[in-house]
């Protein structure tokens, strides 16, 4: 049995908007869960049900198997971790941090105990004595954390937790974040619009839109088994590349372009989608400079651009109108105006239905699995 179910769960607010549709979900204990979407897909509407801080519109939401809609935060066993840092400005970090054993009564001498213990954790040690107003941003969500994990629930919510730290904060407290969840073993749910948060952190992530899941999986999944155009263009950075057309004979003529998919997909795939409308997709990494084997879609086109990052280039590509953008290597990358010839190998090539936006499967066995 799962630890949490959700199950056809909807949201609909006193104004009449429909935030959230049908969302189903089991979690088993000790699972990193990560809801990633664009701003207003209904991540946070969703995690605020499950928190009991909104109310349940339609549908069930179960702990241990147990229906736990009409029960309140505190039974439900969550701390939840806000991106406001929800901190008291008038005491010490100290007193943040033993605020809620101190509501629950627990002895003084137990909290001193898990106060040192969870600073010691969240190296917090030094800065007791401080008001949050006498620290870095990335030390209040520190303590934001700490007064979630020293209650020792089973469940931590975390809504957009990183989301006022600098580049650099963030990078830290992602992994401070995971350590974290690998030493308590809580069930945790973790809101975020950053995919890159999302990859590098969940166990699954649930990728939504509009308020509807679009695919749930592990980032492995996601990456290299995106359901649809959304999810294919949502993970991975920069984004998926997407060239629209129309596919006649097993291929899709542009201006100064074949893309051929015969060999690419089955014969019946081809004969399926014949004169329809479909998007060729293949990511900026998954491509190589030179030609070395046969079994690859050729491009040619114009640099427009490049951008030196360091462990990577980016160079933007005009194919006559049709624009992409390659990742490359930084010592083979080649120069603004020159024309290029990148190519394509076949297990790197993605389709879509234009009209749906889902996959479809070149072959009858294309899926690649870990
Ligand atoms: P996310 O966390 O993905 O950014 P939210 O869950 O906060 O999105 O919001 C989902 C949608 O619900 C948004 O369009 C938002 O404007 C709407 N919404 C949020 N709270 C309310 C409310 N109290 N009343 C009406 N609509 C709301």
């Amino acid at each position: 049995m799962a630890y949490l179910t959700l199950r056809g769960i909807n949201k609909i607010y006193p104004n009449g908007y429909h935030a959230v549709h049908d969302f189903n979900l089991e979690i088993e204990k000790g699972e990193f869960i990560v809801f990633v979407g664009s701003s207003g897909c209904g991540k946070s509407t969703t995690l605020r049900m499950i928190a009991g801080l909104e109310n349940i519109s339609k549908g069930e939401f179960l702990i241990n198997g147990v229906r736990a809609n009409e029960k309140g935060p505190r039974e439900r066993g969550v701390a939840m971790v806000f991106q406001s840092y929800a901190l008291y400005p008038h005491m010490t970090v100290y007193d943040n941090l033993a605020f809620g054993l101190t509501l629950q009564g627990v002895d003084d001498d137990v909290i001193e105990k898990r106060v040192n213990a969870t600073a010691g954790i969240l190296g917090l040690t030094d800065y007791l004595e401080r008001l949050p107003r006498e620290l870095s941003g990335g030390q209040r969500q520190r303590v934001a954390v700490g007064r979630a994990i020293i209650r020792k629930v089973d469940i931590f919510l975390m809504d957009e937790p990183l989301s006022n730290l600098d580049a650099k904060q963030r990078v830290t407290m992602r992994s401070e974040i995971t350590q974290i969840h690998r030493e308590t073993g809580a069930t945790t749910i973790y809101v975020t619009h950053d995919q890159t948060e999302a990859m590098t952190m969940a166990d699954r992530i649930v990728v939504m839109k509009d308020g509807y899941v679009q695919q749930v999986g592990t980032p492995y999944d996601l990456y290299f088994n995106p359901v649809n155009m959304f999810v294919a263009g949502f993970i991975g950075e920069p984004p998926m590349n997407f060239i629209e057309g129309t596919l006649s004979g097993g291929r899709i003529e542009l201006a100064n372009n074949t893309i051929d998919l015969n060999g690419v997909a089955d014969k019946s795939v081809i004969e399926k989608y014949e004169g329809q409308e479909v998007a060729f997709g293949f990511r900026p990494e998954a491509i190589k400079l030179s030609e070395d084997g046969e079994n690859t879609i050729a491009l040619t086109g114009i640099v427009e651009l490049i951008e030196l990052l360091g462990d990577n280039t980016n160079v933007y590509v005009d194919m006559h109108g049709i624009n992409c953008i390659l990742k490359v290597d930084p010592h083979i990358s080649p120069k603004a105006d020159s024309a290029i010839t990148f190519h394509i190998p076949y297990e790197n090539v993605y389709l879509f239905d234009r009209q749906t936006e889902k996959r479809i499967k070149l072959k009858e066995k294309n899926e690649k699995k870990q």
